[in-house]
């Protein structure tokens, strides 16, 4: 059976396979490799990211359709807002596209620190949200001030009582009207997840029910309680199941209402951060509800507090990033070479007097059948470590051991393919010990850090020949020179991929979800810099390149860490003459990526 590499399970529609080719389905629904195709006709190479802006901008319009429908489903009377939280996705090649293609929707940002905040500023759609979460100094209280002047829509989250102060010392200075105040509340309730440490009693963020109380009674007495607008909470992301936000919406909803009571008399929203999980895996569904269940579970939660306690339904805004970018970007990245464990017969180079286990070897290899198979098998392993002692030893020597190693690999290809039906569970687990290495040229610390950092999966599948069947367990090497920059065979999460001759023909595999955290999480370990990447865009279904950058040349990333370049050009060219002093030259203005390593040698 062809392989598709669960792109039913993750693929959300974006892609589909046809003629063999991974296809997007959008605009023309031209192929993946038809687009890597056209970059490298204009004559880069290496790996590419592709960014897919519809993507981000069918995310959002689902994210507000299916609140909006559930908000007239339940007959709520709060309105429904959404943010993109920056730290996310900051990259212009992202934001801008969003920006654009969602100020229809009065969609906004969220800021978690001084540059985000300044980016928010600089480029929201005027009349969307700001909110601004994490810990705050003056400096940045005085900014949010500034964005309120400005008319910005802006909500500053406090994080602690210290930042309510400073809100209000810094009201005091400059007698300017404050931006919206919300609280952040530190949940009994924990997320679920590899995240869930953002919520719980311990949490690194929001107030305590001491300090909520503390909060109001501050702001009552400095005449600011109209000031207070939202709650907010986030349980952390990825959650993948939905208990902890149910949890989290009825302490939050019933902080609300209190705060209500109270005299909060502005009061007007809830802020549910973010946790909206999405697919990553390629194997089976690890998340465990639905948009619509999400959706459901927030206004029906939020409806019925409100409603029992006699208070107006809050607006409802929500911060899901990971929803909104991950499946926008695809990395695509050539194949530079296969390093096949695979022997095949000619390299057993016998000698004219073979140690007796050699030659015993070669017999069994002559003599394997379907019945001896296994236990010929298992005799030739015995033999091989026997060898490996007596190399070990001094009594045989190089040739002896790899003829002893080429033998045993080809009895137990053999085995295996003589057994090929009985589903032998021995045999299979040494055929999974039996992988080609695939080297792409990309860097997992680059492109994949949460692979390396917090062992997350993401969906890889070769973007052609899925027309044709992939037999070779594979293990993925980068060009790093880690041992960590390495995806290894994984026998609950088996990768196959195709048997290629590179001499013939080229192999690109596409790493896909990346849109969420990878882009600014990467790092130039080794110093790889990002991949050159892209933005593909229609117009009346004609495809257009847009936004093109090429990856950071040596000598960009050389300035980035503060080198003289000056002085680096004097130590490397002082003694060369051209065309060595071109050389070095053209090689310090490209990037690290290697060229496709083309072996002739026989
Ligand atoms: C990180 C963060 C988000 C984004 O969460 P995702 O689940 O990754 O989309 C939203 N809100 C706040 C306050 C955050 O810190």
């Amino acid at each position: 059976m062809l392989n598709n590499y669960g792109i039913d399970i993750w693929g959300d529609n974006n892609f589909f396979i046809e003629d063999g080719k991974v296809k997007l389905n959008f605009g023309s629904k031209p192929s993946l490799i038809d687009i890597v195709n056209q970059i490298r006709d204009g004559g880069t190479t290496g790996p590419l990211i592709i960014r897919f802006p519809h993507i981000t901008q069918k995310q959002i319009q689902k994210l507000y359709n299916t609140f909006n429908d559930t908000i007239l489903e339940y007959n709520y009377d709060g309105k429904f807002f959404a943010l993109f939280p920056l730290k996310v996705n900051q990259l212009p090649n992202y934001i801008l596209p969003m920006l654009k293609y969602s100020s229809s929707f009065c969609y906004g940002l969220e800021a978690g620190s001084k540059a985000e905040l300044l980016l928010a500023m600089a480029y929201n759609n005027k009349k969307s949200p700001i909110t601004v979460n994490g810990f705050k100094d003056k400096e940045m209280i005085l900014l949010s001030f500034i964005a309120k002047q400005l008319d910005h829509n802006i909500t500053v989250t406090i994080e602690g009582l210290n930042e309510l102060i400073t809100i209000i010392e810094v009201y005091k200075e400059l007698n300017l009207p404050t931006p919206n105040i919300g609280l952040r509340v530190r949940l009994h309730s924990q997320g679920s997840g590899t995240w869930a440490k953002s919520g719980g009693i311990n949490a690194k963020f929001g107030l305590s029910s001491l300090e909520i109380l503390d909060a109001l009674e501050i702001l009552k007495k400095e005449n600011l309680t109209s000031s207070l607008t939202m709650i907010h909470f986030h349980i952390g992301s990825s959650m993948n199941t939905i208990g902890p936000l149910k949890k989290a919406l009825k302490e939050t909803g019933h902080i609300y209402v209190e705060l209500k009571k109270l005299g909060a008399f502005n009061l007007n929203a809830i802020n549910i951060g973010g946790g909206l999980a999405i697919e990553y895996s390629a194997y089976e569904k690890t998340t465990q509800y639905s948009l619509k269940e999400f959706a459901s579970d927030v206004v029906f939660t939020l409806k019925d507090i409100s409603i029992k306690n006699g208070v107006e339904t809050p607006n409802i805004f929500t911060e899901s990033g990971r929803f909104i970018s991950a499946a926008s970007s695809v990395l695509i990245t050539p194949t530079l070479e296969l390093f096949s464990s695979e022997y095949i017969p000619s390299q057993i180079k016998l000698k004219e007097k073979n140690p007796p286990i050699i030659q015993e070897m070669y017999a069994l290899y002559k003599d394997i059948k379907k019945e001896n198979a296994k236990e010929y098998m298992h005799d030739s392993l015995e033999h091989l470590e026997s060898i490996l002692t007596l190399f070990d030893l001094g009594y045989v020597d190089l040739r002896d051991r790899s003829n002893a190693e080429v033998l045993t690999h080809l009895i137990i290809k053999k085995a295996i393919e003589l057994k090929k039906y009985d589903k032998d569970k021995e045999l299979k687990n040494l055929d999974h010990k039996i992988q080609e290495k695939y080297l792409l040229n990309f860097s997992i610390f680059s492109s994949l850090p949460d692979l390396w950092g917090i062992d997350q999966s993401f969906p890889i599948m070769p973007i052609t020949h899925l027309d044709q069947d992939a037999t070779r367990s594979a293990n993925i090497w980068d060009i790093t020179c880690d041992s960590d920059g390495e995806i290894p065979y994984d026998e609950k999460k088996p990768l196959y991929l195709h048997d290629i001759d590179l001499k013939k023909e080229e192999y690109f595999i596409g790493f896909f979800l990346l849109g969420a955290y990878q882009d600014i999480l990467g790092m130039k370990h080794n110093l790889f810099s990002s991949p050159s990447q892209v933005n593909v865009e229609f117009i009346e279904n004609k495809m257009t390149l847009n936004n093109f950058i090429k990856s950071q040349s040596i000598i960009d990333i050389f300035e980035d860490l503060d080198y003289d370049i000056a002085n680096i050009f004097n130590n490397l060219n002082n003694n060369l003459e051209d065309p060595l002093k071109s050389i070095i030259v053209s090689l310090l203005n490209d990037n690290s990526y290697l060229k496709t390593i083309k072996t002739t040698y026989k």
